[in-house]
């Protein structure tokens, strides 16, 4: 595209790429900024807390609120103050290493923005293992919170060495005949006072060291079995189960900026903490893309307002070149300074 036909698009102040709480949190202050921000909240809107029931720890809901209907009203609530949403999936970005415009493509269409924050989130890391794609929500869940319930009185596993392994373990016992807790190696990942809660806890039983060889199905098309591969050359298994969940970790949606922005190992997207600021300027990400620590929605609420206001900061005082917005702080007041005596002299 040349320099012209640039000149003749829009060009947005800001694009948010995702939703949940990080993309809404950051639309919510962006809008009330009058930054007229663009987000773009993906066909499956809402992010992780549209596939949960009850939240009960997002302060200021003594009650507690529904995961869907409180994404509802996050939403609500930035498009009051202005917020456009294009309710589709980003295809592709190109995104300026220089300070310059930033390209978001929906297919062929192509957005312009002089800053973006990222908010693509995170989700459940998958097996990859024959029957798990086929059998999931027929018996295979990601989401222990979720679908907990429908394994009333039935056998069930849970695969994973972590803490949410153990959560989930935990929290289906309460409605499953059964868990077992398969986990690859002997020693366990999850924190000791979880670990604790699930050994002690009468139909929960621990199976290491296995790994899922194969889920198979029962003759409706529901899940009814699961072989089990022993990591330490002993005997295989089977196990005859209606529920499996998996837990074994999240993977952040960051395959559309690979490459582009630094990631770490896990392709987590890598902030200046504890800003939100990316290697790119005007580049900013925020919510579970960045954080695999906490992870909770009051917190990628939090980092979205923080992108926000790092956005606005940078728009505010985008300096001519890229280098003098990485430049220390006082380099920043200076050039503000400079603008400012500028524009009063113009
Ligand atoms: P983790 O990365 O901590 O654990 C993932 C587990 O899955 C590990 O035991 C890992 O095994 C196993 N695993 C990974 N890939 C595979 C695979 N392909 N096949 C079999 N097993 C596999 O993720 P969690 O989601 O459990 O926790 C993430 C973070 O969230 C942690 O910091 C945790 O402390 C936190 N958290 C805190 C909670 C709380 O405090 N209430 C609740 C839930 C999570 P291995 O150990 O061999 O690598």
């Amino acid at each position: 595209m040349t320099e012209q036909e640039n000149e003749s698009k829009k060009v947005e102040n800001v694009i948010i790429i995702g939703s949940g709480p990080a993309g809404y949190t950051a639309a919510l202050y962006t809008s009330r900024s009058d930054l007229e921000p663009l987000v773009f909240e993906g066909f499956q809107w809402g992010g992780l807390l549209q596939q949960t029931t009850d939240v009960e720890n997002y302060p200021g809901y003594p009650e507690g609120i529904m995961g869907p209907e409180m994404m509802q009203q996050f939403r609500d609530q930035a498009e009051r103050f202005g917020t456009r949403f294009v309710t589709d999936d980003v295809t592709g970005v190109e995104l300026s290493s220089d300070g310059g415009l930033h390209r978001v493509f929906l297919g062929d269409e192509e957005h312009l923005a002089k800053s973006v924050i990222l908010a693509m989130g995170a989700e459940p890391r998958k097996l990859g293992v024959p029957g798990e794609e086929e059998l999931a929500s027929r018996g295979v869940s990601y989401c222990a919170t979720c679908d907990a319930a429908f394994f009333r009185d039935k056998p069930t596993i849970v695969v994973g060495g972590g803490d949410t392994a153990m959560e989930d373990a935990t929290f289906l016992a309460k409605f499953a005949k059964d868990v077992k807790v398969i986990h690859r190696r002997d020693e366990f990942r999850a924190s000791a006072v979880m670990l604790n809660r699930a050994r002690e806890t009468e139909n929960i039983e621990l199976l290491t060291p296995y790994t899922i060889d194969r889920f198979e199905a029962g003759d409706g098309g529901m899940l009814d079995k699961v072989v089990l591969a022993n990591t330490s050359g002993g005997e295989n298994r089977e196990l005859d189960i209606d529920g499996a969940f998996i837990a074994v970790g999240h993977q952040p949606n960051s395959h559309i900026v690979m490459g582009q922005v630094d990631t770490d190992e896990n392709g987590y997207v890598q902030v200046e903490g504890p800003s939100t600021r990316t290697n790119l300027a005007g580049v900013f990400a925020a919510g579970d893309l960045v954080d695999h620590t906490y992870r909770q929605a009051v917190t990628a609420a939090g980092s979205g307002c923080a992108a926000a206001l790092d956005a606005e900061g940078y728009l505010r005082d985008t300096p001519p070149d890229a280098e003098a917005h990485w430049a220390g702080e006082p380099d920043r007041i200076e050039a503000a300074g400079e603008a400012v005596a500028d524009s009063a002299a113009g």
